[in-house]
């Protein structure tokens, strides 16, 4: 963060937009949806506290701030000349639907774009090998999509060739590209994107962030993480049920967040039974006085049952010394080692160890979260962020990502959002609230 300028919060444009836009021509219209129009000088800043502010008042250096997203007057593309795709990769989020159908709608309906189609199975649909055959999409063909998770293009993992997929957007005469997926799918639309500058072509490639880790550097929120942390949550309170059902009963709930307890985090502060809480952020000794398996084992003893909520990334260090081996999937993420599975192994085999009959019950929802469909407040977000992600499209800004910071839409250029990823700050009050919540030591180590 400390490195980046103002510059790098610079999104890249294809050229002047020139034309003026169809709902700026509806806008005096006593029915028209749009009353607000976004000047490019319009922008968000990042620090909003008195003391940045003033700080930023007495430096030459600009303070960062995101331009704000929304409609623009004037327009790049010619709506009845425009061709536009739409295209998700990566592993599954709640909410996927909903983005394709804002897209289409806001194309069509607010832009007359009338020309948009699907690519299937992720960067797959691409290349002609695969024999995925482009869908095209209207309003009638996504209108009842949102009722269903999942992504109705389906997706994929694994890298393709990025020449042969410039080929193909080149001669399917593609003018947008929205790229849907996590910091693979934006990475890949980044490289698409120098390869469309390197041809000298005039295409926008334009990305909605979709990672249900809320691992986004600049955003303060991910589509999908509401509606997972809540469905976490319910899980989470019937694991309660598991725990307190038995005599000196413990239940393991496993979530997600392969670097980032989020979710894990959010779903505890929600159904503040749980005891602890396990994230990659914070690390924990297993044995010893201070370790976990120590203090849960204190803890059963008071109260007779447990609820514990750990998060895929959490505790990785522990598997170091078994197997050094890394293994990675089809698009080179690290595969993490089954923490809930080892866990749960290891509670039982200490309980028995130190003589106390438990019952140890483990639970991972994992792959129901992620299909399932999204509650009403992602689904209005989504709808806002496709809607936001086509307002930018066509005024000509490209290689960009929406995201939202302080209540408002912004547009960042996709390196900037790829940089790093955003994690919980141990010192900071989300996880500080988690603590308090939990009453779990502070820290589970032993030196
Ligand atoms: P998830 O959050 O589920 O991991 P993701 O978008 O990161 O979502 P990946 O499978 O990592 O999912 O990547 C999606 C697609 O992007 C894959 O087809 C992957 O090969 C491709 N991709 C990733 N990085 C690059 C890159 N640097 N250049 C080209 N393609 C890439
Ligand atoms: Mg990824």
């Amino acid at each position: 963060m400390n490195d980046l300028t103002r510059q790098d919060f610079e999104v890249t444009r294809l050229g002047k937009a020139t034309l003026t836009s169809p709902l700026y021509k509806e806008y005096k219209k006593e029915d028209a949806p749009h009353k607000e129009f976004i000047e490019d000088s319009r922008r968000i800043i990042y620090d909003a506290s008195l003391s940045a502010f003033e700080e930023a008042r007495n430096s030459d250096a600009d303070p960062i701030s995101f331009l704000k997203a929304g409609p623009r007057k004037k327009i790049y593309f010619d709506p009845s000349k425009t061709k536009a795709a739409i295209v998700t990769c990566g592993g599954l989020c709640p909410g996927i639907n909903n983005v394709i159908r804002g897209l289409v709608n806001g194309l069509y309906y607010r832009y007359n774009v009338k020309n948009i189609w699907g690519v299937q199975y992720g960067y797959q649909g691409f290349i002609s090998d695969y024999g995925h055959e482009m869908v095209k999409l209207t309003p009638n063909v996504v209108k009842d999509i949102h009722l269903f998770g999942g992504t109705i293009l389906g997706s994929s993992r694994g890298r393709q060739d990025i020449s042969a997929m410039v080929d193909t957007l080149e001669r399917e005469n593609i003018n947008i590209l929205f790229t849907i997926g996590g910091d693979g799918t934006l990475s890949g639309n980044h490289v698409i994107h120098e390869e469309i500058e390197r041809r000298g072509l005039k295409i926008v490639t334009a990305g909605i962030p979709k990672t249900i880790d809320n691992d986004v550097n600049f955003m303060t929120k991910t589509f999908g993480f509401d509606t997972a942390f809540s469905t976490a949550a319910a899980v989470v309170r019937d694991a309660h049920n598991e725990a307190t059902g038995a005599y000196n009963g413990v239940a393991i709930v496993k979530l997600m967040g392969r670097d980032s307890g989020f979710i894990a985090a959010n779903a505890a502060l929600a159904m503040p039974d749980v005891n602890f809480v396990l994230i990659p952020e914070s690390k924990f000794d297993l044995y010893g006085d201070k370790g976990f398996l120590n203090t849960l084992k204190k803890r059963v003893e008071e109260r007779h049952h447990a609820l514990v909520v750990v998060a895929e990334g959490a505790g990785q260090h522990l598997f170091e010394d078994n197997e050094n081996e890394v293994v990675k999937d089809k698009s080179g993420n690290i595969k993490h080692k089954d923490i809930g599975v080892f866990l749960k192994d290891e509670i039982t085999n200490y309980l028995k160890e130190q003589d106390m009959e438990a019952t140890v019950k483990y639970i991972d929802p994992s792959y129901i979260i992620r299909s399932e469909v999204a509650i009403p407040a992602d689904s209005v977000f989504c709808n806002d962020l496709a809607l936001n992600a086509v307002h930018g499209a066509m005024a000509g800004i490209t290689d960009f990502v929406v995201g939202r910071w302080h209540n408002q839409f912004t547009y960042l250029p996709i390196p900037v959002a790829t940089a790093s990823r955003k994690k919980i700050d141990i010192d900071g009050a989300l996880w500080w609230s988690v603590l308090e919540t939990t009453g779990q030591p502070v820290d589970m180590t032993n030196d």
